[in-house]
């Protein structure tokens, strides 16, 4: 699934193709990904400059004279450029013509969504948003922001950082590495960790996003980001997918445990 780092590499990988140019054809292949994409999509864009494209977590949303269209990748979406008169390939469900180059909205599983909205009206975006908390990278989040939001509960650490309702884009890999990096047990409970730990893990959360965005950006291939294995970046990781191999710090074989559906990752020496 492409996280926050993936999702940003993308938009940063788009910038230089579509900023101040005008779609002068589009082509919807597909009337339904996760929702249904507006009918009169093809026409609505057409004819319209790309002013912006933003990100919200993992949204993407591409502002235009004629109105904005929001992605969001799924599970498994890319949205890539490809040369103007590139064949079309399989499960690719939306094309966008733009100067010498095509946008392409390519999903197999079809679990992403294309969404737009009519000029100076994005409440259709809204719903989307309701619970998201803030971005990382928002001046906001740090140490005291994290202890601020999380000393109160309960829960555990690490699925409360994946629910996303206090900062987001803290996904599945990326929680496990920023645990790690921190010290703390992705089962400790969020009220039983000190201040001065929630200052290490917010730092540790930005240090390993950064890297993955420094990652992803020096492995952008022309026409095409790395999209790599699973899509995610080939970030070395510390704990994540490593059970039983030995930790980098301790050599104490490294655990899995399942929290809420999900794999966590963690060191039993290295993380209390
Ligand atoms: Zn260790």
């Amino acid at each position: 699934m492409p996280e926050l780092p993936e999702v940003e590499v993308t938009r940063l990988s788009l910038l230089p193709y579509l900023i101040n140019y005008k779609v002068d054809k589009a082509t919807i292949l597909t009337p339904k990904l996760r929702y249904p994409i507006d009918s009169q999509l093809s026409k609505k864009i057409c004819g319209a400059t790309i002013t912006a494209i933003n990100r919200r977590s993992k949204y993407l949303i591409i502002s235009t004279t004629q109105g904005s269209l929001m992605v969001h990748l799924g599970m498994t979406g890319t949205l890539t450029i490809k040369p103007r008169n590139a064949p079309l390939t399989k499960h690719d469900h939306a094309s966008f013509s733009i100067g010498d180059y095509s946008l392409i909205y390519n999903d197999p599983r079809r679990f992403g969504a294309l969404i737009w909205a009519d000029p100076h009206d994005e409440s259709c975006f809204l719903p989307f948003f309701k619970k998201l908390g803030i971005e990382p990278f928002d001046p906001l989040f740090n140490g005291h922001y994290l202890w601020q939001h999380a000393h109160t509960r309960v829960q555990a650490i690490k699925p409360l950082l994946l629910g996303g309702e206090i900062v987001v884009g803290v996904g599945n890999i990326y929680a496990s590495e920023a645990l790690f990096k921190a010290g703390i047990l992705p089962q400790r409970s969020a009220k039983r960790i000190s201040k001065q730990r929630y200052q290490t893990l917010a730092e540790s959360i930005l240090n390993t996003l950064h890297h993955a965005i420094e990652l992803g950006g020096s492995t952008l291939k022309d026409f095409q980001h790395g999209t790599e294995k699973n899509g995610y970046f080939q970030i070395h990781h510390q704990v994540y997918d490593r059970e039983h191999q030995p930790c980098y710090r301790c050599q104490i074989p490294i655990k899995r445990i399942r929290q809420g559906q999900r794999s966590t990752f963690f060191c039993p020496h290295c993380q209390r």
